[in-house]
This record gives C-alpha cells, sequence and structure tokens, in this order.
C-alpha cells in the first residue's frame, strides 16, 4: 500500500508514487493526473 495524495485543487486521490515527481535538486514536485496542476514542494511524510 502506498500512501495516498489528495490533489488539493480537484481533490483527486492518487499513489504517492504515481504523482509525485523527485527532481535533481531534491525537490519534490506533484502532478495531478486528474486536472494535471502542478504544485511544488508538497508536503509529505518523508523524513
Ligand atoms: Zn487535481
Amino acid at each position: 500500500m502506498l500512501p495516498i495524495v489528495i490533489c488539493p485543487d480537484c481533490g483527486q486521490q492518487a499513489e504517492m508514487d504515481q504523482v509525485l515527481t523527485a527532481q535533481s535538486n531534491q525537490n519534490v514536485i506533484y502532478i495531478c493526473p486528474s486536472c494535471s496542476c502542478v504544485i511544488r514542494n508538497i508536503e509529505t511524510n518523508k523524513g
């Protein structure tokens, strides 16, 4: 079971592994599969 992320814009739920993309600078961005919004520095449970 992967953690679920809920899009703050449209409320779509998706597995974290499918919607979070790690950047080379270690930032993480969220790309919603439903509304295609992009959110930087979304909170995760990491660390
Ligand atoms: Zn969305």
